[in-house]
């Protein structure tokens, strides 16, 4: 290899802390160290030969690592400002394998309008283990304090919550946390380490869907971690590998792929998710308009200290189960699916679909109510996407 590719890494006289943008190309493992490739390299291989049975090699098996997935789990670790990053095979792997830090008889307070998937865990599987949650609104800080038992060991918090798009105040809840001798986690999937970065709030561990914004592309299925200490962070990992929660090397690779274009999306998304959430705040046949950038939001004074930006999913009630099936099936742009943060915009109805195994009692007191959407915006023009959306709304 030639020197050159080496200064570039080395870098004298020292260069002044990279900003996020270029973090996001810059990470540490962009350049493959023993090829120069412009690539980080699939290490498609589940085992490593042992070249010298005395010295173990580094890597021996790959669900306890893979040199493809650790580039990954470096790269998140370093966007989030943690100390080590865990790659799973989902989101749901990333979440159920943090639980899993915890024990028969504990108790965890947790965000009420929490991801479904997240409280179907609780409710229906980690409650069968005697891990016992309680769901609170965490923008009410009472009510959080009140929750505390003496059997309590985690507040675990989603801002902005999921579908309304409540705000939690994240310095806040840690603290208390900390003081309380609680772990503090957040699912960061909706604002993602671009606009919002919890452990340098305070928190424990940050945790993301990374088949949304991350992954960016709807083609991947992946979950992440980051632990704010080496000793969490060894304790995760120690889980990962027991639990075999693993993500593949193709898929770690592609996530990799999909990241690097992060901030280029979300600022692009961001500015039209702004566009489209105020039209929609100004027409008189939508009920209710979800996003923490209207000035009209009870969270937009902490979401605008704790991050630095609003998003790009609005959620709107469009005033009945029935209306809000007729716009799903007249809209001609967005993808009408489950799911969100991706290229192409995605109109997704949360009671029959990311919110279906919440019973409906429960879903109506958390306000997912039968008429309202989630609109996840993609990269599209927002004229178009704003024309097509009258339209469905016109004729429903
Ligand atoms: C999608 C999602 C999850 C679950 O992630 P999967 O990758 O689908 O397992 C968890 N939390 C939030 C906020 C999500 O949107």
């Amino acid at each position: 290899m030639s020197d050159s590719g080496q200064s570039q890494q080395g870098g004298s006289p020292e260069l002044p802390a990279k900003k996020f943008d270029t973090k996001l190309i810059h990470f540490g493992n962009e350049v493959d160290a023993a090829t120069g490739a412009s690539s980080v390299p699939i290490y498609q291989a589940s085992t490593f030969h042992h070249h010298d049975i005395f010295n173990p090699p580094e890597y021996d098996y790959s669900r306890s690592g893979n040199p493809t997935r650790q580039a990954l789990e470096d790269y998140i670790a370093v966007l989030e400002g943690g100390s080590r990053g865990l790659a799973f095979a989902s989101g749901m792997a990333a979440i159920s394998t943090t639980f899993m830090l915890f024990s028969a008889g504990d108790h965890l307070i947790v965000t009420e309008d929490v991801y479904g998937g997240t409280y179907r865990l609780l409710t229906n599987i980690l409650s069968r283990m005697n891990i016992e949650a309680t769901f609170v609104d965490m923008t009410d800080f009472a009510a959080v304090q009140a929750a505390l038992k003496p059997n309590t060991k985690a507040v675990f918090m989603e801002t902005p919550s999921n579908p309304t798009l409540k705000i939690t105040d994240l310095s806040m809840i840690a603290k208390w946390a900390q003081e309380n001798d609680l772990l503090s986690i957040v699912d960061n999937t909706f604002m993602t380490p671009y606009y919002q970065r919890p452990i340098e709030l305070g928190v424990d561990i940050v945790l993301h869907s990374a088949t949304k914004f991350l992954g960016g592309h709807s083609d991947v299925l992946a979950g992440l971690a980051v632990a704010r200490n080496e000793s969490l962070g060894n304790r995760l990992k120690y889980l990962q590998n027991g639990l075999g929660t693993v993500l593949g090397a193709q898929d770690s690779w592609l996530l990799m792929r999909g990241m690097k274009t992060l901030g280029a999306r979300m600022a692009h998304s961001e500015i039209s998710a702004r566009k489209l959430a105020d039209w929609l705040s100004r027409r008189d046949d939508i009920d209710a308009v979800f996003y923490p950038g209207l000035p009209e939001h009870p969270g937009r004074e902490i979401q605008e200290r704790q991050s630095t930006g609003y998003g790009a999913v609005v959620s709107f009630d469009v005033g009945s189960g029935e209306r809000a099936k007729q716009v799903l099936s007249k809209v001609r742009l967005p993808l009408v699916a489950v799911s969100l943060g991706a290229v192409e915009s995605i109109l997704s109805y949360p009671a029959m679909m990311s919110h279906a195994s919440m019973p409906q009692e429960v879903r109506h007191e958390r306000g997912i109510t039968d008429g309202l959407l989630r609109f996840s915006v993609g990269l599209e023009d927002i004229g178009d996407l704003i024309a097509d959306l009258e339209q469905a709304l016109k004729n429903s």
